[in-house]
């Protein structure tokens, strides 16, 4: 029987494993331990009730374009469970010199759709609206570098939507900063868009009216997904599935060692197991660490990859405490606000479910890129910091009912410029290793459901590799 280790217990890891454990059931002779330095499966998905309100620590949904999680939520037999986010209330604030101003109708992430609203928006200046007219009339061409988000940004729309969109907007999905993002890695869309229409409101324009004629009359879906009981919902159920004498928790992997085809995984704790093949689905620094030992240029490669931290704070209020706050699903802080705050979520609006009818739930983002200090202040700090924003910014000046911090140390890999040709070179080395898969939010996407898809194709490889070698005549 051939043995894979999966280090690393995030969902990448767990998606890693139920695919191996459904080859298993399949028949495949294999079996797989799965290493995780902490108490919990899950990493950064992480749910948990509070006075009937639910608290999400990490991601609370996932785009429901992008399938992986929908589709292993089928296979986990909870499609049932799956919700959408309540886009009927679906308006985005951006604050701007201190107060809410909503994103126009027709704004598709921060490509203008439409007119009218563009041209009557205070969100920008006429300056603007006149740049974002000409923009019409970009011709097609090639992206020869690998511009950062910032200047491909800026060159279609002008700066200040930079400032006040696609820095905000970054900020909220990678806590990145887009002077430093790649443009070609973060927006391959636009890209792409960008090479075909010049204009990226023609393309944008175009690629809807599409997507309508194809959906015909069905109606539309959510933009997010979620679960009725939260992400963690998906980690549990992941979890029951899997062979239970696989889980090797609270122990961390110190580093990997490859002779004579096969991998022998050491503890911090000490001892080792050996291994036919390995799937390392922990942050990429991490990896870099882990195998230093086995690939210098890899190693390298992976440690260069860079990480920003963030802070999530929930706060549970009475109805009758936010009855002042805007309809809509939240509001992003730009960077020259000044303000610690990067973005707030009205999570009982977004998702109804989340809390009884009389409770409302404001989930506060803070950190990214340029905010890793925020990490070191306590828990009644971050708490007043963001109440006195709150308050500025929404007059909201009432105690909440309860509050939960949760501080995310490197969990989002930045994806900066020269990230395309890194992962290509990663992914080069990592064929030509024997046993060796990488999964996790580094490299093709940040999202739970791109780190599903790495999970299931890293697993889906080695099921590969390991019946190959096992009965090698099949060939
Ligand atoms: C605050 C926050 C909000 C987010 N919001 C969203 C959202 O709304 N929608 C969305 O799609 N995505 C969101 N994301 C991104 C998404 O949640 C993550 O990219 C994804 O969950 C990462 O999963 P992972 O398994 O790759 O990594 P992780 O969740 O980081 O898991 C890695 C695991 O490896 C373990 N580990 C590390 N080192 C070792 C070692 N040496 N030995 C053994 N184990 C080790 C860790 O303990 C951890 O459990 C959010 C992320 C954060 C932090």
């Amino acid at each position: 029987m051939k043995r894979v280790a999966i280090i690393g217990g995030g969902i990448s890891g767990l998606a890693a494993a139920f695919h191996l454990e459904k080859a298993r059931a399949a028949g495949a002779d294999l079996s797989y331990a799965l290493f995780e330095s902490s108490k919990r499966l899950g990493g950064s998905m992480h749910s948990s009730r509070v006075e009937g309100c639910l608290v999400e620590a990490g991601p609370d949904s996932f785009l429901t374009e992008k399938p992986w999680a929908l589709t292993l939520c089928k296979e986990l037999g909870i499609d049932d469970q799956l919700i959408g986010s309540n886009d009927a209330q679906r308006k985005t604030y951006i604050v701007v010199k201190g107060r809410l101003i909503a994103m126009p109708d027709g704004l598709m992430f921060m490509v203008p759709t439409k007119l009218v609203p563009t041209a009557l928006t205070p969100l920008f200046s006429w300056g603007t609206k006149v740049r974002m007219a000409c923009e019409l009339l970009h011709p097609p061409r090639p992206m020869e570098d690998d511009e950062t988000v910032c200047e491909l940004v800026e060159r279609h729309f002008g700066a200040e939507v930079v400032d006040r969109l696609a820095d905000p907007l970054l900020s909220g999905v990678y806590g990145g900063d887009a002077n430093k993002l790649s443009a070609r890695a973060v927006l391959p869309r636009f890209v792409e868009m960008e090479e075909k229409y010049g204009s990226l409101s023609r393309a944008m324009i175009a690629a809807h009216n599409k997507m309508r004629a194809m959906a015909g009359k069905q109606p539309p879906r959510p933009l997010f997904s979620s679960l009725k009981d939260g992400m963690q919902q998906m980690v549990d159920a992941v979890t029951a599935r899997l062979d239970q004498s696989s889980f090797r928790m609270s122990t961390r992997v110190r580093g990997t060692y490859h002779e004579n085809d096969r991998w022998r995984i050491a503890m911090d704790m000490g001892g080792s197991e050996a291994f036919d093949a390995v799937i390392v689905a922990t942050p990429a620094n991490v990896a870099g660490a882990l195998l230093e030992g086995v690939d210098r240029d890899l190693a390298d490669d992976l440690l260069g990859i860079t990480y920003s931290s963030s802070v999530t704070l929930t706060l549970g209020y009475h109805m009758d405490q936010l009855k002042h706050l805007p309809p809509g699903f939240g509001f992003l802080v730009p960077r020259s606000e000044g303000r610690r705050m990067l973005a707030c979520t009205f999570v009982h609006n977004k998702f109804p479910h989340r809390a009884p009818a009389h409770k409302g739930i404001l989930r506060c983002f803070l950190g990214g890129a340029r905010d890793e200090a925020v990490l070191n202040l306590t828990d009644d700090e971050i708490i007043d910091t963001v109440r006195a924003e709150l308050k500025e910014i929404v007059k909201l000046d009432a105690r909440p009912m309860f509050d939960r911090v949760y501080r995310w140390r490197g969990a989002m890999a930045q994806y900066e410029s020269g990230h395309i040709a890194r992962i290509a070179r990663i992914e080069k080395r990592v064929k030509e290793i024997p046993g060796l898969e990488l999964a996790g939010n580094a490299y093709h996407g940040i999202g739970v459901p791109d780190c599903i898809r790495e999970g299931t194709n890293a697993a889906n490889a080695v099921a590969q590799t390991v019946s190959a070698a096992a009965t090698p005549q099949a060939r």
